[in-house]
């Protein structure tokens, strides 16, 4: 599913294992330890004055929505960061652990602590002031022709962006790689190259009219200024306005997040020859020299025209522009590893004005993520060690193993694909590689180097050797049981090219999961994310990919077709709704993950039923456990920012996926001429 949590785009990835069709069956309930369906139901959260037909979300979250308040360091609260908290203190006491005990720590605890205690050390990093920024800009006021700036572009990126996994377009470097399989050919990984440099969120934010889009512009023309300021470059206000109509320039190049996630469009193969030729301006030679890959040959361009237009400007703009755009981003880009002033100038912008956050987040929790980031793998493997039985393993993998069956059973079931469609279907369920908690093999740090009281340096070298380890698998041979999701991350994933999942270990817990729970509870909360993922394989993006990964078009054109109206109708659906007067949802930005939603919501529930002893009361339990799956609150500011960028519908209408299952009428005595009520042939069945 995949959830943007804000300026920092929280993602998945966890390890691989494989769910053979032969896993064991569901571990039967123990009838002492299980809830009933009536005592499972949290009736504490439900609002009952309201009509489940009429508005099913506050009809199964109503009192909680009422009753909470979003923590003031927090732009959003609900399910997801009341586990992520929960995650959080079991990370943190995992790498204070690590930080105290670092005489007795193995090499990659060590690792752990060191960086922990190094981003938290507030003392040592205000003592320090710029000097560990002084290298960088030495470096960026070094450039002197357009060779040094492409070879500076070429070394200052990173694999910061994920166009299939996490579907993360956004990165502050001038261009983004990431490293996968090829799109065309299954036996070989490969660079992909994306548009980058914008300091806002999306190109959408210098472009687009309205209020609120000019009350962030102005907002960030100010933190311009106050970053320059503080990294006492001289005569800020005019150089923010310079770097502020440089970035304009780029946003005016690049594709919309909705281009961008059409795969068709972006599945560009250009050899190194053809940069020169496509892309005039860069010096590419140098700039892929700077990157480390001058051996690649092939390389899938996303957005060919938007790189076409950034290589274009440098030529185009003027070195002393560049230096200064390139020099405030080195600053912006490490606010939180800079003195007090900097740091709280970071929030200033990125929390309060661009999310509506209205206090920072405690240093500890900060330190956590960045260590999460710099080190995940590591962190996650002290924690399922600690925190994930094996008995949550073996059930898990059984409930996967069912929703797979339904999910094959639901295109058998299917009147309208052809016998040839549905063959490649069940290929495709069937040879799924279903990661439940953490991979099998973990990554190697040996190479990392973490210094005590280094928190900027170590920032800059873990992100170095994360690009490095990315760029090692060229050449090699794909992995499909590679994870792109931390065990301790709040999340799942679908990874189209791998045909995998990951089901990272901290959602594996409660509401989502507990193993003492009735099958309509587990199915209705942690299914039916099992079910999204599954179908994410068969959304409008994944249904392209073949059982190997490869993009290959293995539908019949009729079978195509129906699949498309079915999806018209989806992005109708969702374009109806108005979580605010002045903007709607839009139906095809977040058409893959409705698709998803509705299809994961059905085989969950089909699993369910195929347990057995389902009663009315069951029924119920399971809908409205999915529903509250999904409770939270958003400041305005972040749940606007999430209409434009985000590929998920906001949680209300993914909760109302339900008036799209015939069982839920019944369940709830759902009548025609209320509000969800779907005339039968409305109701959207694409899998
Ligand atoms: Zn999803």
């Amino acid at each position: 599913m995949t959830r943007i949590t804000l300026a920092t785009v929280a993602l998945l990835t966890l390890a691989g294992c494989r769910a053979d069709s032969n896993a064991a069956p569901t571990p039967s309930a123990n009838a002492e330890t299980t809830k009933t369906a009536a005592q499972e139901i949290d009736r504490a959260s439900m609002d009952t004055s309201v009509s489940p037909g009429d508005d099913f979300y506050h009809y199964a979250n109503g009192t909680w929505l009422k009753n909470t308040e979003i923590p003031a360091d927090l732009a959003s609260y609900g399910v997801f960061d009341i586990l992520g908290e929960q995650s959080q203190q079991r990370t943190r006491a995992l790498v204070e652990a690590a930080a105290s005990g670092r005489e007795t720590a193995g090499p990659d605890e060590r690792k752990v602590g060191d960086y922990y205690a190094s981003y938290l050390d507030e003392a040592t990093i205000d003592r320090r002031g710029l000097a560990p920024l002084e290298p960088v800009l030495k470096e960026i006021n070094a450039i002197a022709d357009r060779k040094s700036l492409s070879r500076w572009i070429g070394q200052s990126l990173r694999a910061d962006v994920d166009p299939l996994n996490a579907t993360n377009f956004y990165t502050d470097r001038v261009f983004g790689f990431w490293f996968a399989q090829d799109l065309n050919d299954p036996s070989r990984q490969i660079p992909y190259l994306l548009q980058g440099g914008l300091g806002l969120p999306d190109r959408d934010y210098y472009i687009e009219g309205g209020k609120e889009m000019e009350r962030v512009r102005a907002a960030y023309r100010t933190h311009l200024v106050n970053v320059l300021t503080l990294a006492k470059i001289l005569d800020p206000s005019a150089t923010a306005t310079r770097i502020y109509d440089f970035e304009h320039k780029i946003a005016a190049v690049q594709w919309t997040r909705t281009q961008s996630a059409d795969v068709a469009k972006a599945n560009n193969h250009w050899m190194r020859a053809d940069f020169d030729k496509k892309a005039p301006g860069i010096d590419w030679s140098a700039l892929l020299e700077g990157a480390g890959l001058s051996s690649a040959q092939t390389f899938i361009v996303w957005q060919p025209d938007a790189i076409a237009g950034i290589a274009k400007l440098v030529a185009s703009q003027p070195l002393p522009v560049w230096r200064e755009y390139l020099a405030y981003h080195a600053v912006d880009h490490n606010l939180s590893v800079l003195p007090k002033p900097f740091r709280d100038e970071g929030f200033a912008f990125y929390g309060k004005a661009l999310t509506g956050t209205e206090k920072q987040r405690d240093r500890w929790k900060r330190a956590v993520d960045a260590t999460n980031g710099a080190l995940g793998p590591a962190v996650g493997k002290m924690y399922v060690a600690k925190h994930f039985p094996a008995e949550s393993k073996a059930q898990l993998k059984a409930i996967v193993a069912n929703i797979s069956a339904a999910f094959g059973r639901r295109i058998d079931a299917l009147t309208w694909m052809s016998p040839k469609t549905k063959e490649s279907a069940k290929a495709k369920v069937a040879s799924l590689v279903v990661g439940i908690g953490y991979p099998d093999t973990w990554r190697d740090y040996s190479t990392l180097q973490v210094v005590r009281g280094e928190a900027f340096e170590n920032a800059q070298r873990a992100s170095l050797a994360d690009f490095e380890f990315q760029r090692s698998k060229i050449g090699k041979p794909p992995d499909r049981g590679e994870w792109w999701m931390d065990p301790q991350t709040v999340n799942a994933v679908n990874l189209p090219v791998q045909n995998a999942l990951n089901f990272p270990a901290a959602i594996l817990v409660p509401p989502y999961f507990d193993p003492a729970a009735p099958p309509a509870s587990n199915y209705g909360a942690i299914g039916a994310i099992i079910g999204h993922e599954v179908s994410h394989s068969f959304d409008d993006t994944g249904s392209q990919f073949d059982a190997t990964g490869r993009f290959v078009n293995w539908w019949t054109p009729e079978d195509l077709k129906h699949f498309k109206a079915a999806a018209d109708k989806l992005v109708a659906q969702y374009d109806a709704y108005m979580p605010f007067p002045d903007l709607h949802v839009s139906g095809k930005l977040t058409l893959g993950e409705n698709i998803a939603d509705i299809a994961g919501l059905s085989a969950a529930y089909d699993a369910y039923r195929a347990q057995g002893n389902a009663t009315a009361e069951s029924d119920r339990l399971f809908f409205i456990s999915y529903a509250q799956a999904w409770k939270a609150k958003r400041r305005e500011a972040l749940a606007r920012q999430l209409v434009v960028i985000d590929g998920h519908a906001p949680d209300e209408y993914r909760a109302d996926t339900v008036r799209n299952l015939d069982a839920w009428y019944p369940a709830f005595d759902v009548k025609k001429g209320q509000r969800l009520y779907l005339e039968p042939a409305d109701r959207v069945r694409v899998w």
